[in-house]
């Protein structure tokens, strides 16, 4: 069996070292590192077998270079923040370490979510014979592998691709965010962005809604147009999409506090001084906001994510929703976790199988589409996040 060294120990950490731990066939050695030790003692109490713990900061590669050479492990699983990823890629090409993440690198002055910087790792990762796997998370992640069952499976061309992804958990505080609150609010108050015949267009920030009636009685919520990553690396290896949309649901009690927030100018991602000292606003209201760890105890509801794919299978017209409902408070009953933390935990902890029983090969820098779905997806069933197909007659009204 294999070693896994896990970087960053929060939400997505605690469930990739539980889960991790709760396939020993493969994960033989666990090493859960983070910038704080306490971070990690505190989940590795909760685990039955054991599993190491250890202090690094992961800006600084010579730190994580050291850690690697001292626990040799087969593969570095990044769920810290997107600062963080290419210091721990340089780490890595340095010590010939295969690598895994679950979202694309950040600069912290500019909220870009692009893969450029990442894919250009590419060449000096094949030639170093290693292995990079980009955005196993949920979404992205799962998102791209349904794309491509779907894609496999079921469609000669597919036209258009819409991703949803609805969040009908209530934690019962005012204002909360269910993963990062700085990574969450960068992402929700940038520019909307789609992609139509060929071109990108561009949204005011959250200026495109409509009302989505989801599956399995959880019925109608507001969803608004958002960029996300995955479109990105979709958009290349799926060129026949004509038009790929992405859409995410928010409460009204949500959005008015983030809109005050940003009319305040709490959401800044510029340093501003304070008492003569640089603060950057974004950070200090992560820093009283509730700690989206702490959620998971009073988090109700389900999360409902997916994709809507319309196109054609032997000349016909077809119709289809993939898609996964995952319980807020099963997924604490399981690993103390709420849903947003386990469904990114766990097609990371996949994807990291799917690396080290050598059933996803490859040397460079890959996105997780470009590997077959069908293995993946089978893990998903087994490991707690079983998905649902269904053919509609129609494209749903709201995605016409
Ligand atoms: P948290 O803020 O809960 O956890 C981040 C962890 O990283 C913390 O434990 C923190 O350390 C650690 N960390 C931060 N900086 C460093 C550093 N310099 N060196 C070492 N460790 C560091 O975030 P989440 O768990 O919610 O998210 C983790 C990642 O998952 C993020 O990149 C996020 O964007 C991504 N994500 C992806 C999703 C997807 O579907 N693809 C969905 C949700 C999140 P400490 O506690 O020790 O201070």
């Amino acid at each position: 069996s294999k070693k896994v060294l896990i970087i960053g120990a929060g939400g997505v950490g605690s469930v990739v070292a539980h889960k991790c731990a709760m396939n020993r066939d493969v994960f033989g050695e666990i090493c859960l590192a983070s910038r704080r030790k306490s971070s990690c003692d505190k989940i590795a109490e909760q685990i039955d077998s054991e599993i190491h713990t250890a202090q690094v900061d992961a800006d600084n590669t010579s730190e994580t270079v050291a850690l690697i050479k001292d626990f040799q492990p087969d593969l570095v699983l990044n769920v810290a923040l997107p600062y963080q990823d290419l210091a721990i890629m340089d780490a890595c090409l340095e010590t010939g370490t295969d690598y895994l993440d679950t979202a694309n690198y950040e600069p912290r002055d500019e909220a870009k979510f692009e893969y450029h910087w990442q894919w250009a790792y590419h060449d000096r990762f094949k030639e170093a014979g290693i292995m990079a796997l980009l955005g196993s998370g949920f979404d992205p992640g799962v998102t791209n592998i349904f794309t491509a069952y779907a894609k496999k499976h079921h469609f000669d061309t597919i036209d258009t691709l819409d991703i949803i992804d609805c969040n009908a958990g209530d934690h019962g505080k005012a204002f909360a965010t269910n993963f990062n609150p700085e990574i969450n609010i960068r992402e929700v108050t940038a520019n909307g962005r789609y992609f139509q015949n060929g071109e990108w267009k561009e949204t005011p920030p959250l200026s495109e809604h409509r009302v989505f009636d989801f599956p399995d009685g959880i019925g109608p919520k507001d969803m608004y147009l958002m960029y996300h990553e995955e479109m990105e690396s979709l958009t290349k290896n799926f060129p026949d999409i004509k038009r790929m949309r992405f859409w995410m649901t928010f409460g009204q009690q949500y959005l008015t506090h983030l809109k005050v927030l940003e009319n305040v100018g709490m959401t800044r991602i510029d340093p501003v001084i304070y008492n003569g000292q640089e603060i950057i606003p974004l950070q200090f209201l992560k820093a009283v906001l509730p700690d989206p760890g702490s959620l998971g105890e009073s988090t109700k509801g389900r999360t409902c994510i997916g994709v809507v794919a319309d196109g054609h299978k032997n000349g016909e017209r077809k119709h289809y929703y993939l898609y996964n409902i995952c319980d807020h408070e099963a997924c604490f009953a399981e690993v103390n976790s709420q849903a947003i933390s386990y469904t990114t935990g766990v097609p990371a902890m996949i994807g990291a199988k799917m690396m080290l029983t050598d059933q996803w090969k490859g040397k460079g820098v890959f996105n997780v589409e470009e590997f077959d779905p069908d293995p993946f997806m089978e893990q998903l069933n087994v490991q707690g996040l079983p998905w649902v197909e269904s053919w509609l007659d129609k494209k749903p009204e709201p995605l016409v």
